[in-house]
């Protein structure tokens, strides 16, 4: 215990996960997080609360894995200054709590909520804060109020009254210093997807856990009855709430698009997406040819304003000689990011009689996606052929229409 007292006299960074990743059964299957609530997501809302306390230097979200563009969409809508990642959730909620914490900075401080919570305070989250740096773990947690029964059997009958002093609803925010986190979940190993909270593997660690006062107006919404509370309880905070998507300026989306076609010979490589493709021709180029890459690029860049692929990697440099075009897409997404967007989503049509590329088109999803930085669903390809007609329809050229949004 001795180094946990010396952690509490530290004051560095703190680090926010905020996990929505889970479907809601009881809400129909529906993404709870993005459900609506007041024109605006619940995960939209617990963010603004985390947002609007200075104290919190970074925040990531954890989404299911078809919901990441749409969260940086609702962040590009936002006036979040702290979300620095977005990742997948994994298949239990111990699993999508990690992938957060592994996205978060070195942080001395974690608080780790549930978006289903949209009415969460910067008051209540203030307060865990505090209790955590007295205590190395706290938990928001209201009193009990209402009488407990405890029942058995398919009659419902009860059997007993549970004794409600000293019991205590547990919420979220729940606030830890990382060392105790990490230290409890080294101890209890994989039996960390037995509790339902991370509260719960640090006293099972026997760490000790404070409770900090959370609130009854910090539902979380897991039934279609709570949605009216919810919106009743918001309405009754008036403008605290932060404007919704609708109610500020049309987000800045940018778009564009790109073109490129390349001759194929004997004797090239056929590569497309990052992707060897085995076929008797392959891309004429100066560098490795890769004329999806160039499509993408180009639709990046035009959707910037940045000028197109020649101007940037130019085609007489020597320096390109079949260059990896997939590493030519890395630094125009650097060149992107460097001017302060962020790719968002891209589409491309490769037009190509032979080979057959449907086998191929999950790999090359896959690449490009990792090489933008975006979820493999923010990714389209689709494949044509062009009838027979022309060079195209011929087999003796291949061409790539691709359409990019930035935010
Ligand atoms: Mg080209």
């Amino acid at each position: 215990m001795a180094d946990l007292a010396v952690d509490a006299q530290a004051s560095g960074r703190i680090g926010v996960v905020i996990v929505g990743a889970g479907s809601g059964t009881r809400l129909g299957g529906v993404d709870k997080a993005f459900m609506q609530l007041e024109r605006r997501p619940l995960l939209g809302h617990a963010v603004d609360a985390f947002e609007s306390v200075d104290e919190v230097d970074e925040i990531v979200l954890v989404v299911g894995s078809h919901r990441i563009a749409d969260a940086w969409e609702l962040a590009s809508t936002s006036d979040w200054r702290k979300v620095v990642a977005v990742v997948a959730g994994g298949d239990t909620r111990q699993r999508s709590v990690f992938s957060g914490i592994s996205a978060l900075g070195n942080c001395d401080l974690i608080a780790i909520h549930d978006a289903a919570r949209p009415l969460v305070t910067a008051e209540i989250v203030r307060n865990g804060i505090a209790s955590a740096r007295a205590h190395g773990a706290a938990v928001a947690a209201i009193p009990v109020r209402d009488t407990l029964k405890r029942s058995r059997g398919e009659q419902a009958l009860v059997e007993s009254t549970v004794d409600r002093t000293d019991l205590w609803a547990a919420q979220t925010p729940q606030v830890f210093r990382s060392s105790v986190l990490s230290e409890a979940y080294q101890l209890i190993g994989d039996r960390a997807s037995e509790y339902t909270d991370d509260a719960g593997v640090v006293e099972a660690a026997g760490l000790p856990v404070a409770i900090f006062p959370g609130s009854v107006g910090n539902l979380k919404v897991t039934h279609p009855d709570d949605l009216p509370v919810a919106t009743a309880l918001l309405r009754a905070r008036g403008s605290g709430h932060a404007p919704c998507a609708q109610e500020r300026e049309v987000p800045s989306l940018r778009i564009g698009t790109g073109y490129d076609i390349h001759r194929l010979e004997t004797g090239r490589k056929f590569i497309l997406g990052g992707v060897a493709i085995p076929h008797m021709t392959g891309f004429v180029g100066h560098s490795d040819g890769d004329v999806l890459a160039h499509a993408v690029i180009d639709a990046l860049l035009g959707a910037a304003g940045l000028g197109d692929i020649g101007s940037h990697f130019p085609p007489h440099d020597e320096t390109f000689r079949g260059a990896d075009s997939m590493e030519l897409l890395r630094k125009a997404v650097g060149l992107v990011v460097a001017s302060g967007l962020r790719p968002l989503r891209v589409d491309a049509t490769v037009i190509c009689e032979r080979p057959k590329l449907a086998g191929d088109i999950p790999e090359m999803r896959r690449r490009l996606a990792s090489t933008l930085g975006v979820g493999v669903e923010a990714v389209n390809i689709k494949a044509k052929t062009n009838e027979g007609l022309d060079a195209v329809g011929e087999g003796r050229a291949v061409a790539v229409h691709a359409l990019a949004t930035l935010h």
